[in-house]
């Protein structure tokens, strides 16, 4: 045994407890930063990991104090130094405590293995995961240029492909290019959504053989992820294929990184750190010198904007944009075709030509799929006499109409009652749907296209997934798979089908309304719109033979809005710059920086109170000191408001905006903030405030 030394050690820390850092242990032997310990905290015994060593006991506290270390988790190499900055910066830029980031990018069953049991673990890991790769198909000219490209440049890299354009086939041969180079070697595939995931793992597997791939998302068990995660961390995995969590796997041979569909909102974690995973790709491929390829259809706005070329008057963006703007093969992308609804007889749901195209290609046994983005039978149930609508108690939602087990549902809560018989304000009878959801499309169409029959003269068969009918572990997985064998003939969903799915025999897709994003007042929603519309239209005509037919429908009550002629162009480009172009005048991002600080509390004056409150003491605390007086000109901090939602199961929320144009600024502001607010929480005044947090680059507004 060597003599004891003092350690920093990173435990999760409860959110917003005042022990944000890290804790000052005794360790009775010889450690390394990075390695994972046990170490006492309060009365448990809890997991962490060793981030710095110390040569002297700690100054701030009797050196009695200072608890033992308990054990060390052996067998397990140290996390490297790159890991250990990723989590540092994270923590800092989106404001968490350090032992949270770290202990919540581990798999959860480390905390809780002997070391007997980890020892077995390890040895069940296949050491010799061999790398059989399969070669890949002749590429097109605009897929060799891309990679010829990224063989050159340092990146990082911004993948402009049209959808077919083949950019999957890039990432594969960019690893197979990289495990030339080094078998040692490993690479990061993120993707969105878990439900895209079944689809690119077997691609991937197939390509590189079972051995070289682990997976990491949210939908894996505990054991799953702990297997997947030693064999990323020991180097055994080549390929992690994974959602935004896996920007944390410990890979210490990392050499690539490629961001899928970047511009998905499902990149940005929506609790604790709030981070963004694609920002953090960028990071964590400087700190690893590891190439970096961000990749869509229709880019982010802001790597869109980073990626703009240099002219006369600008430097240009720090990525480097590639382009692949044609299909494989002969293939083409849909015709976009516009319905003003507006000469629709009134309160139509599908316009009489939608429906006739639809019948028509089920005639030819064709497949058609439509796009609602709410679920559920009818947003609302109205009182016509009295105006009694099914609001939730608890929410500021309406509940909605499920018709399917006749249930009032709440989406942001969770509640659930049975519809009532009668208006339970006047007792009217009569209680009526408004608005239209997925349930009742599904209803809708099935009545219309009732004798409409498939090639092998059965009835037309429709199906419809979002996320009521793939509650069920393993039911999105079976319905694609009718969709994709062509038992199906009408599909219909929210935005949960538009994205990823190869499939082969839609040739016709439709966004039956659309229109409530053109006028939102998140300043991002016509770019999701976008984006979305972009995605479903990628849906159709995906195999050659049938895409010179193939077609994408919007029915709208603006079909001479922008966005759509952008869309009926498959011109991202052109839509890109016009909305760039609004944004620099309003000074929105990615012209600028924003960082919301958000409230929770009983009352919405309780909730703004401590907002405006932080918002005055950091102003004024700030202004007194000439080293800081410069923040209050760079960072605007506007008035608290209350969120769109407002209220969800009975708390109120309000949110106070931080804007600039410099990162730093904001970070610098955010970091006073984080003190001012500690201080301000703890006045009395502000008891009745349940929690507040911060969100760095919110992606809703
Ligand atoms: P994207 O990811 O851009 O939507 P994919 O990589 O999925 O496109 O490619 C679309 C289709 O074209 C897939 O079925 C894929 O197997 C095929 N493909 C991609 N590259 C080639 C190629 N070079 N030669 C032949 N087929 C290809
Ligand atoms: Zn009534
Ligand atoms: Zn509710």
């Amino acid at each position: 045994m060597s003599t004891p030394c003092w350690i920093d050690v990173a435990v999760q820390t409860p959110a917003h407890s005042q022990v944000g850092g890290l804790l000052s242990y005794r360790c009775p032997f010889l450690v390394q930063p990075g390695q994972l310990v046990r170490v006492p905290f309060g009365p448990r015994e809890v997991l962490g990991v060793v981030w710095a060593i110390q040569d002297h006991a700690p100054a701030d506290m009797p050196a009695s104090n200072v608890r033992d270390v308990l054990g060390v988790l052996e067998g397990l190499p140290p996390l490297d130094e790159a890991w250990r900055q990723l989590v540092q910066f994270s923590a800092q830029y989106y404001q968490r405590s350090l032992g949270e980031v770290a202990l919540s990018a581990l798999p959860p069953q480390l905390r809780d293995l002997s070391n007997e049991q980890l020892a077995r673990r390890l040895k069940k890991q296949n050491t010799e995961r061999a790398v059989n790769t399969t070669p890949g198909p002749a590429l097109s000219d605009e897929q060799s240029a891309v990679l010829a490209q990224m063989a050159t440049g340092t990146g990082p890299f911004l993948l402009f492909g049209s959808t077919g354009s083949g950019k999957t086939e890039v990432y594969l041969q960019a690893v197979e290019r990289m495990l030339a180079a080094d078998p040692r070697d490993q690479a990061l595939l993120m993707v969105p959504e878990i439900n895209l995931t079944p689809q690119l793992e077997e691609r991937v597997q197939a390509r590189f053989g079972n051995d070289a791939v682990v997976s990491m998302h949210s939908g894996m068990t505990p054991a799953q992820r702990l297997k997947g995660w030693l064999a990323a961390h020991a180097g055994h995995a080549r390929i992690v294929l994974g959602t935004r969590m896996a920007i944390f796997a410990s890979m210490p041979h990392l050499k690539l990184i490629v961001v899928d569909e970047e511009h998905d909102p499902s990149y940005k974690q929506q609790e604790g750190a709030r981070y963004s995973a694609r920002d953090l790709a960028v990071y964590r491929g400087r700190l690893h010198k590891a190439p970096v390829l961000l990749a869509s259809a229709t880019p982010s706005l802001e790597s869109w904007h980073h990626s703009r070329p240099a002219d006369a008057e600008d430097t240009g963006g720090r990525y480097q944009r590639l382009l692949m703007p044609s299909r494989i093969g002969t293939a083409l992308l849909p015709k976009v075709r516009r319905v003003d609804m507006n000469k629709q007889p009134r309160r139509a749901v599908l316009s009489t030509q939608l429906v006739a195209a639809i019948q028509e290609r089920v005639q030819r046994g064709e497949q058609c799929m439509l796009l609602l983005n709410r679920r559920g039978y009818a947003p609302v149930l109205h009182c016509a006499d009295c105006g009694w609508k099914s609001e939730c108690k608890h929410c500021s939602a309406f509940r909605v109409f499920h018709k399917i087990d006749r249930t009032l549902r709440c989406h942001h809560c969770g509640l659930t009652e049975r519809v009532p018989r009668a208006c339970p304000e006047c007792g009217n009878a009569d209680i009526a749907p408004i608005g239209r959801g997925t349930e009742q499309l599904e209803e809708h169409l099935g009545e219309l296209l009732a004798h409409v029959l498939r090639t092998d003269g059965s009835p037309v068969r429709i199906a419809r997934i979002d996320a009521d009918t793939t509650r069920l572990k393993g039911a999105l997985e079976s319905q694609l798979a009718q969709v994709h064998s062509g038992e199906v003939d009408v599909l219909i969903g929210t935005q949960m089908i538009a994205k990823g799915h190869d499939f082969r025999r839609i040739t016709l897709v439709a966004a039956v309304n659309p229109d409530t994003a053109l006028f939102s007042s998140d300043f991002r929603a016509p770019e999701r719109l976008f984006a979305l519309l972009m995605q479903a239209a990628g849906r159709a005509g995906r195999d050659a033979t049938q895409s010179a037919t193939s077609e994408m429908w919007v029915q709208t009550f603006h079909p001479q809005h922008a966005l759509f002629e952008a869309l009926k162009q498959h011109d991202y480009p052109a839509f890109a710059a016009s909305e760039l172009a609004e944004r620099t005048a309003a000074d929105l991002p990615p012209i600028s920086h924003q960082a919301l600080l958000r409230a929770d509390a009983r009352t919405q004056e309780a909730a703004q109170a401590l907002l405006n409150a932080a918002r005055e003491t950091l102003e004024a605390q700030l202004s007194e000191n000439p080293d800081t007086a410069d923040l209050v000109l760079q960072v605007s901090v506007y008035p608290a408001v209350p969120m769109s939602m407002q209220r969800v199961a009975d708390v109120e929320r309000a949110q106070m905006l931080l804007e600039s144009p410099s990162r730093m600024a904001l970070q610098k502001m955010l970091w006073h903030l984080h003190g001012v607010l500690h201080q301000v929480r703890s006045q009395p005044e502000h008891k009745g405030v349940i929690r507040w947090l911060v969100d760095v680059d919110p992606q809703a507004i």
